[in-house]
This record gives structure tokens, C-alpha cells and sequence, in this order.
């Protein structure tokens, strides 16, 4: 969703710019970044893609043979599951998350992502029973997380974990240290709208993204910022909805109803790390301005930008601290 713009940089004596793109996990996975030689540039990429695909395979709910497809498997039986230490890092960071936010952000939600990804393909709203039966397997509480044996117990039958929300800002995170392991210190990388940069590239302040508009005039509302060692998630249903009757439904669902979001948003979150924006973006995309302001206000080091349009015209709710990292401030 955000986009990288066009970079004019000049490249050191030493460092030259490359840039990779491959699709992982479903959207294009890039990585821009400076690096001495086309060898090094070369083996640094293939390092970062195998990171993200070794971490889709444990994150991916598409995929039945990942381990968070398998965990899935077991909900009901009464069985503890050891996990693997990135699954356990990425489900401890969701339940903190989830209890945040009063449940707004739920990774047990994957009964109603699996509802609504039909109805989008029906073009037909899910059924009330089909959406009550659902519930019965949705709820973050009904996902237990054992600190001694690293371990989770999947409580209801039927539960389905859903990691869409929070895997490519983790898999994005992986990749840029692991670029950094190699000796690359200014990269940015970008997992579709999802997006953290180390060092800026030579001779710049930071890394030029922009952040797209919503609404009919939306070039009057995107917005350029510049990035560095710093991350930045955009979430909204520009891209993935589904339109029955006029109104719009979002792939983003409220766990307290089951639908997918009505109003039509795009919330941009910067963090310090994109575990933390991916995931906050969605968040604050449930909880609407107000409590979705707070939420960022009691989280170190993060601000937000929120674009709604509830009608004709867009609204936008900013926090403080969002201003600073805009290219050319606002006067
Ligand atoms: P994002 O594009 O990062 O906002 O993530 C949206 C994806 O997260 C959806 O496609 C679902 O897979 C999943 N999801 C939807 N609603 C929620 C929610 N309330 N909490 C956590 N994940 C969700
Ligand atoms: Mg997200």
C-alpha cells in the first residue's frame, strides 16, 4: 500500500544501490539497499528472501503443512503443542496486542476471515447462523500461551489461527536484520504496505515512502515521509473488500460482530520495529479514531495517521508526533 518513490540518490565510492523484488507471502516482498558489489548485494538478498520463506512456512494459514496450520489442527483436543521460538515470539506478542486492545486485535478471528473470504468469492454476505457458529471458535482468551514449556493449547474445536496481520511486519523485521547480519547497513525493506529501514541511503536524511490518499481526490491527501531506522504499516480496505448493496466490507473483521469493517479507512502506523506497526495498523483500524489515538498514545515510540471517509468527504485524525517524519513538514 505504501509506496517507495523513484530514488535519485547518489551512491558512494564504496557503496552501490540494488534492489530485489520477490513475491512472499502473497504480496511483493523488496528490498532496496546499498552494498559494496553486485556479489555480496547478491548473496545478502538470497539470505533475507530465505529468512521470510522459512518464516511462511511456519506463519502461513494458506499453507496446511505450516506449524500454525498443524497448532490449528489440534484445537479441541486438549493437547499442549510445543512451538517453535518464532511462533511462540510472534503468538506472545499477539495475545499482549489482544489484550491492549480489548480483543480489536484477535489472531483467532480465522473462522471469520474464512466466512468472508467465501462471501467475497460468493459475493454474498455470510449467513447470521454461519457467522453465530463461527463465534464459538473465535476468541483471543480461548488461546493459551504456557511460559515454562513454550507451549499453546487451542481451547474450542474449529479454531483457526489467522497471523494476516502481523506475520509480513515479523517476516519484514527478520529480513532487515538479517541483511544487517551481512553487513548491510542501509536497506529498506518493504513487504507490500508494510515497510522498516536501517541507515539512509548516502548522503540522505532518509528513505522517501509514500503514504497513498483515500477517496476520490486522494492525490490531496497522500503524503510523503522520509525513513530511517524506523518502520511504517499502512492497513485499510482500498485494495481487499467486498461491496454487497452499496456498502463496503473490509478484510479487516471487528471480533466483537464478525463483520468485516464498514467504514472506509486507511490507518498508517510508525513504529520502531514493524512487528509493531503491521500489527497496530490493523488495531487501530478496528478501534477507530478515538480509542485507536489512545491505544498509540500508550505505545513508546509510535505515532498514527487516519484517514477515514464515513461519507463524501475524508477525515483525518493524526497524532502528534506522525508530523515530524513528513518530508516537507505542514506549514
Ligand atoms: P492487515 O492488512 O495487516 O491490516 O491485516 C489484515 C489481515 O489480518 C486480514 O486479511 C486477516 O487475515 C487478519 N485479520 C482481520 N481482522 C483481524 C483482527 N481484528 N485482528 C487480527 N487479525 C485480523
Ligand atoms: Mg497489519
Amino acid at each position: 500500500m505504501a509506496c517507495l518513490l523513484a530514488f535519485g540518490f547518489p551512491s558512494s565510492a564504496q557503496e552501490n544501490r540494488y534492489e530485489f523484488t520477490e513475491p512472499q507471502m502473497g504480496v511483493p516482498f523488496r528490498l532496496v539497499f546499498y552494498a559494496p558489489d553486485q556479489s555480496r548485494a547478491n548473496s545478502a538478498a538470497a539470505g533475507a528472501y530465505e529468512t521470510i520463506r522459512r518464516l511462511n512456512a511456519i506463519f502461513s494459514d494458506y499453507e496446511a503443512d505450516s506449524e500454525l496450520s498443524l497448532l490449528s489442527q489440534t484445537s479441541g483436543s486438549g493437547r499442549s503443542v510445543p512451538l517453535s521460538s518464532d511462533l511462540w515470539e510472534i503468538l506472545q506478542l499477539s495475545q499482549e496486542l489482544s489484550s491492549r486492545s480489548d480483543g480489536a486485535f484477535d489472531i483467532t478471528v480465522g473462522p471469520y476471515v474464512k466466512l468472508w473470504r467465501m462471501a467475497r468469492s460468493q459475493r454474498r454476505l455470510p449467513s447470521p447462523d454461519r457467522l453465530a457458529a463461527a463465534k464459538q471458535s473465535v476468541g483471543f482468551q480461548k488461546l493459551l500461551l504456557d511460559g515454562p514449556t513454550r507451549s499453546a493449547k487451542l481451547l474450542a474445536p474449529g479454531m483457526r489461527l489467522d497471523l494476516g496481520a502481523i506475520a509480513k511486519g515479523f517476516a519484514v523485521d527478520r529480513a532487515l536484520q538479517s541483511l544487517h547480519q551481512r553487513g548491510i547497513t542501509r536497506a529498506l525493506v518493504a513487504g507490500g504496505g508494510d515497510l522498516a529501514a536501517s541507515g539512509p541511503p548516502p548522503g540522505a536524511k532518509g528513505w522517501q515512502v509514500e503514504i497513498p490518499g483515500l477517496g476520490p481526490d486522494s492525490g490531496s491527501t497522500n503524503q510523503r515521509v522520509l525513513l530511517a531506522n524506523q518502520a511504517l504499516a499502512t492497513s485499510g480496505d482500498t485494495f481487499q473488500r467486498l461491496e454487497i448493496d452499496g456498502k463496503r466490507y473490509s478484510h479487516i473483521v471487528d471480533p466483537a460482530t464478525g463483520y468485516g469493517l464498514t467504514d472506509h479507512s486507511l490507518v498508517t502506523v510508525l513504529a520502531p520495529d514493524c512487528t509493531t506497526a503491521d500489527s497496530l495498523a490493523t488495531t487501530v483500524s478496528v478501534l477507530g479514531p478515538a480509542r485507536g489515538l489512545k491505544l498509540i498514545e500508550a505505545t513508546p515510540g509510535t505515532s498514527v495517521r487516519i484517514l477515514r471517509q464515513p461519507g463524501e468527504t475524508v477525515e483525518l485524525a493524526e497524532s502528534p508526533g506522525f508530523k515530524k517524519y513528513y518530508e516537507r513538514p505542514e506549514r
